[in-house]
């Protein structure tokens, strides 16, 4: 994530509520998509300090009541809750312990993710009539029947054990995945909800070329399959994980949570001057991403940790990404 300034001259980050320099309240304003200080003036109005913007602001609910939102409301649109908490249509029950941490680590993931798909012109608001399905988000603990993590009709549900660090290693370990986290699940979830909106009806036929024919098999029959048989020995000649072989759906939706990997890394490292490709053209975009990756794996090995930028890109994968990439509208 890039970070921001504060009129003070310090620097601000995507959570920022308020700057340790100068103690201005501070928030993310969707009028022009950056952190910014927000100035009282001497009547009570908050502005959005960037000069270029000065939209009237208040606090989201969640930003006043609990400590994780920091994003703004636009004074005009009277909403209580700022346009990204208001698209969780169920939250995990609070009197329970430990539950705020986890809501809260799932409301964070989710608007790093979502800040991405703006700054990238991935639409996920109902903008017309056109724009199906509506986008909402559950956060659901198991009860009498367990909770899937996916999507149905626009709506993702994240099961709430994701937000519990040791339970999550203990999934990736199991399941042998080289990650697994909280905002790999979201990407993950948003590739099913942009497949539904943006290449269903529209783009299905170029999607079968490079991803296979999503009617046969069937779905379920590619899931039984997959849990019987495993990968194909030789999948990563042409798929990004061993899940992306299961179905042509979810290699889908995991080359579209690798392609916004790339572009989060890509945007941070441009930002700090570690490339300059920026991530609007494609090529540019990935070659970036290939340099920076083996740096930051090379970082992590330093550090004992897991790889950064686990796959490798073979030209099928590449050209896949570029499918994801040929969705974006220009912003
Ligand atoms: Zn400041
Ligand atoms: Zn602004
Ligand atoms: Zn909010
Ligand atoms: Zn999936």
């Amino acid at each position: 994530m890039r970070t921001f300034d504060c009129c003070c001259g310090n620097s601000l980050f995507f959570h920022s509520t308020y700057c340790i320099s100068c103690n201005r309240n501070t928030g993310m304003c969707p009028a022009c998509n950056r952190v910014v200080p927000v100035i009282e003036e001497v009547d009570g109005i908050c502005r959005c300090g960037n000069p270029d913007c000065g939209v009237e602001v208040t606090q989201c609910f969640n930003g006043e009541t609990n400590d994780f939102c920091n994003r703004l409301v636009v004074k005009a649109e009277l909403e209580n809750l700022c346009d990204y908490c208001t698209l969780t249509t169920v939250i995990p029950d609070m009197p329970i312990a430990g539950n705020y941490e986890k809501w809260k680590r799932l409301e964070q993931a989710k608007q790093r993710v979502l800040y991405l798909l703006d700054q990238i012109g991935l639409e996920f608001r109902g903008v017309d009539e056109n724009s199906e399905p509506t986008l909402s988000f559950e956060f659901k603990a198991d009860a009498e029947k367990p909770v899937t993590t996916g999507h149905k009709n626009g709506c993702i549900t994240i099961n709430i054990r994701e937000a519990d660090s040791v339970e999550r290693e203990r999934s990736r370990v199991e399941l042998q995945e080289p990650q697994r986290s909280l905002i790999g699940h979201f990407r993950h979830e948003l590739g099913h909800f942009f497949w539904d909106r943006l290449v269903r009806g529209d783009r299905e036929v170029a999607f079968r070329v490079l991803f296979g024919d999503e009617r046969t098999p069937t779905y379920k029959e590619a899931l039984t399959n997959y849990y019987q048989k495993g990968p194909a020995l030789n999948w990563t000649s042409n798929f990004i994980s061993a899940y992306a072989t299961m179905h042509p759906w979810e290699d889908f939706a995991e080359t579209f949570s690798a392609y916004l990997d790339m572009a989060s890394v890509v945007d941070t490292a441009t930002h700090f001057g570690v490339t300059d490709s920026g991530i609007q053209d494609f090529d540019a975009m990935l070659k970036s991403y290939s340099r920076v990756g083996l740096i930051a794996n090379e970082f992590n090995r330093d550090m004992g940790l897991l790889d950064l930028v686990p796959q490798v890109f073979v030209q099928p994968v590449v050209e896949k990404l570029r499918f994801v990439h040929g969705l974006r509208k220009e912003v």
